[in-house]
């Protein structure tokens, strides 16, 4: 990874590990949201808000296409959490920094939220440039003229560019565009069922999923290992 000189990182659970909860707090206001403008319980918002994520790559794209939700009303109303779960991580912060070129911050979340979190982790005005959700009319990653858009808005050198995500799906689009791809297993939880051998299933993935050039359970690490 010696010739890349763009970094692009995914901020929700891979600037920050998913155990702090911050995205299950959102998770349960995206059902709040659902069974109040949709007239539902609970369990059926909850089940809802699960099938258009994995259908549209967001939930909110599902809302939009099925319910003409108004996006800007969603986002406001699922990110007002209490953000002192993310704790500042200065080492990380210096790490970063320290990488040599541009970072980015590349989101399906909102401006709002990318702030709020930068803030608590303490790597405000860390970053380059930021892409978020808005920006291409609320189409999330991993949609491919997403990652085109993002590429234009900073004009990036595709040979030059690497992307770190916790989604390994959001990596594909990028490695067929030319760019290194890292998948942070932070939120693997999600990804994969709770009962089975981690080490395993990401072995698997990894030889399954030829768009992720490396896996790292660890970011810090993985680029201090770098420098
Ligand atoms: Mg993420």
């Amino acid at each position: 990874m010696k010739h890349v000189s763009n970094w692009v990182f995914d901020l929700d659970n891979t600037l920050y590990k998913a155990e702090c909860g911050l995205f299950d707090k959102v998770h349960i206001l995206m059902g709040k949201f659902i069974e109040e403008k949709l007239n539902l319980n609970s369990g059926e918002a909850q089940a809802l808000r699960s099938k258009y994520y994995h259908q549209y790559g967001t939930t909110l794209r599902g809302l939009m296409i099925e319910h003409q939700i108004n996006p800007d009303e969603y986002l406001d109303y699922v990110h007002q959490i209490n953000y002192d779960v993310v704790e500042p991580n200065e080492s990380l912060r210096d790490t970063i920094k320290e990488l040599p070129g541009k970072k980015f911050i590349f989101t399906n979340a909102n401006y709002g939220h990318v702030e709020k979190v930068l803030e608590k982790l303490h790597m405000t005005n860390l970053f380059d440039g930021c892409f978020d959700i808005s920006e291409s009319d609320y189409l999330p990653k991993p949609h491919k003229e997403i990652y085109e858009a993002f590429q234009n808005k900073f004009n990036l050198d595709n040979s030059s560019t690497a992307m770190f995500e916790d989604l390994h799906i959001n990596l594909r689009e990028p490695s067929a565009l030319g760019w290194q791809t890292i998948w942070v297993t932070n939120n693997i939880e999600y990804n994969l069922n709770k009962d089975v051998n981690l080490k395993e299933d990401i072995q698997k993935i990894m030889n399954e999923k030829e768009y992720i050039s490396h896996v790292t359970d660890n970011l810090e690490n993985f680029l201090n290992n770098l420098l």
